[in-house]
């Protein structure tokens, strides 16, 4: 049962990367272009177009210099105005926290614009987090595991610093945080499931990377292009497959994740909450104990008078 499912789920991922958006037959697109990029976009959405542009356009270099490869295309982004245009476009197959998709098989980028979703600062750090799935792709092929993937396209495109660890931290009091490998179906999540499944993927990255360097990183998606599987690569490059690197990152977890949860203030919260229920309630059970001692001795002194 499970393998069915991961097997519909691998496939849908695939399909997606290999997609070509439903883009031709969508009415009268505006166009803004660098030497690097082009961008789509709606009438009215022009200054929104242009400062999309400009920070793919910067960050085109940057991606280039890390993972030391180039798109031998030119990314072609498409700034839809509406959920129901963003579904059309991109087939329906998203779930709606999705803020933007990539295809590297067409090069194509579909965005919700900052006139129906996040503000221009997001939509931008999506755009880029899209084009850096597209560098990924141009480096390792389709085979890359999808906690590697968002975990180096946020970590790439400045996202994940500075988020709260505390959902790590209460996830791994409560057992329930996300196998790496179980990241591969993050598209059928729920909204909060996918963001603990997106802050493991950058936790696990960043950790990677701090601990090993980028040339190591480089290492591993070269070998992923050239067919190994994820394991192989693992191995190649760390000398430990996925699951030894999962083991390391968890103990390393452990190590510097563990007490946070102590700065949990919901925590607080909700223990001060248990603790004034218990506190009303031995109130209630010493008030009634009175009472019942009452009672008794009323009984005794009215059974005493007979
Ligand atoms: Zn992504």
């Amino acid at each position: 049962m499970i393998a069915i499912d991961r097997i519909i789920r691998l496939g849908l991922i695939l399909i997606l990367a290999l997609y070509t958006f439903q883009v031709t037959a969508q009415g009268t697109w505006q166009v803004k272009s660098t030497s690097s990029a082009k961008i789509h976009y709606r009438r009215g959405e022009a200054e929104n177009a242009a400062k999309i542009l400009s920070a793919v356009d910067e960050h085109l270099t940057k991606l280039t210099e890390k993972l030391a490869v180039s798109l031998p295309y030119t990314p072609q982004l498409y700034l839809t105005t509406s959920q129901e245009e963003f579904d059309r476009i991109t087939g329906g197959f998203l779930p709606q926290w999705s803020q933007g998709v990539s295809s590297a098989m067409s090069g194509q980028i579909v965005l919700k614009s900052p006139s129906f979703s996040k503000n221009i600062a997001t939509v931008k750090q999506t755009a880029v987090h899209e084009l850096t799935h597209l560098f990924i792709a141009q480096k390792a092929g389709h085979g890359v595991p999808r906690w590697l993937n968002e975990g180096l396209a946020q970590l790439l495109a400045g996202q994940g610093q500075g988020e709260p660890l505390l959902p790590i931290s209460r996830a791994m009091w409560a057992g329930k945080l996300i196998p790496l490998s179980d990241i591969d179906f993050v598209d059928r999540m729920t909204h909060k499931d996918a963001e603990l499944a997106y802050l493991q993927s950058f936790n696990a990255v960043e950790f990677l990377v701090q601990d090993y360097g980028w040339e190591a990183m480089r290492d591993l998606l070269s070998a992923l292009g050239q067919n190994s599987t994820p394991d192989e690569a693992f191995s190649q490059v760390y000398l430990f497959d996925q699951a030894g690197f999962e083991s390391i990152w968890l103990q390393h977890l452990q190590k510097s994740h563990r007490w946070m949860i102590l700065l949990d203030t919901q925590l607080y919260i909700f223990s001060g909450a248990t603790i004034l229920v218990l506190l009303s309630g031995i109130a209630i059970l010493r008030k009634r104990r009175k009472i019942y001692k009452k009672w008794e001795s009323e009984e005794n002194s009215y059974t005493g008078t007979i």
